[in-house]
C-alpha cells in the first residue's frame, strides 16, 4: 500500500468529507441494499489511511451507491455518508477523468 498524504485534503475539495467520525461499527455495510462489502465503511477507511489506489480501484462501487442514506440514517457516528460518497465521485471525476464536476 502506498500512502498519499494529500489524498484526504483533496477529498475535501469535493465537499464535506467527515469519515473521521466513523467508529468502524459496520452498521452501514450491513444495511446497504447493494450488499457490496466495500460500501461504505471499508471505502472510508481506505480514504482515511490515504490509500488512494485502493479507493480508485473501487470506482464501480463508488458510482453504484444509490445515495439512499439508509446507512446514514442509522450511523451512530453521525457520518454524512452520502455526502462523502459525493466527494469521492467529485474527486474521481476531477482528478482521474478530468471533468469539472460530479
Ligand atoms: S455506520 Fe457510521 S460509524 Fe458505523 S461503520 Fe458505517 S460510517 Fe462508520
Ligand atoms: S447511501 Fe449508498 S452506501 Fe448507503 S445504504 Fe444507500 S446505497 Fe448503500
Amino acid at each position: 500500500m502506498k500512502v498519499d498524504p494529500q489524498f484526504l485534503t483533496s477529498l475535501h475539495l469535493g465537499g464535506e468529507f467527515d469519515a473521521q467520525r466513523c467508529m468502524n461499527c459496520g452498521t452501514c455495510t450491513a444495511l446497504c441494499p447493494l450488499g457490496v462489502e466495500i460500501l461504505p465503511r471499508k471505502l472510508f477507511h481506505y480514504a482515511m489511511l490515504g490509500n488512494r489506489e485502493a479507493v480508485l480501484g473501487q470506482e464501480e462501487a463508488i458510482f453504484s451507491c444509490l445515495l439512499c442514506k439508509l446507512c446514514e440514517s442509522n450511523c451512530p457516528g453521525g457520518v454524512h455518508i452520502a455526502e462523502n460518497v459525493r466527494s469521492l465521485r467529485t474527486y474521481l471525476n476531477r482528478e482521474v477523468h478530468g471533468l469539472a464536476e460530479a
